[in-house]
């Protein structure tokens, strides 16, 4: 009986080894992902060296409007939101909207205090839900990149 006990306990050291192997693969797939990490950038070298991508749909720009003045501002695509006023130098302006209606644009909360303030993204006038896209203002100042 007392053998067979220690049969059994002989048996214990091998659930470690079992355990180590269980680990391996683990370190297999770390090991994979160092390696796709170190071809990204040579991935991404490559594509560096493509002289320039097709010309898709080109993205849309993005109109901003002056808090404090209302003036209207053009802004590349993926501007900063504040984006710094080019005169004052001061995050005032903020995102616009556009209303097919009045034909203007209208100053929109930022997109976290428009889940608070679903009339932000509203026509003042017409209650009508405000387009991101629109015609580019004519009486707009173009952002420098
Ligand atoms: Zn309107």
């Amino acid at each position: 009986m007392k053998r067979h006990f220690e049969d059994n306990r002989s048996s214990v050291p091998q659930s470690p080894a079992t355990h180590r192997r269980t680990g391996l693969p683990g370190r297999n797939l770390a090991l994979l992902l160092a390696f796709q990490l170190a071809l990204l950038p040579g991935l991404s070298g490559c594509g560096a060296e493509k002289p320039i991508p097709p010309p898709g749909p080109a993205p849309q720009p993005v109109v901003l409007i002056d808090k404090q003045t209302g003036d209207l501002f053009v802004g590349e695509p993926g501007t900063g939101i504040p984006a710094v006023h080019p005169r004052t130098g001061k995050p005032t302006l903020i995102a616009a909207m556009y209303c097919a209606q009045c034909q203007r644009w209208y100053p929109v909360p930022p997109p976290e205090a428009q889940r608070r303030i679903p009339a932000g993204r509203l026509c003042p006038k017409h209650q009508t839900a405000l387009e991101p896209n629109g015609p580019i203002p004519e009486k707009s100042t173009r952002l420098a990149p």
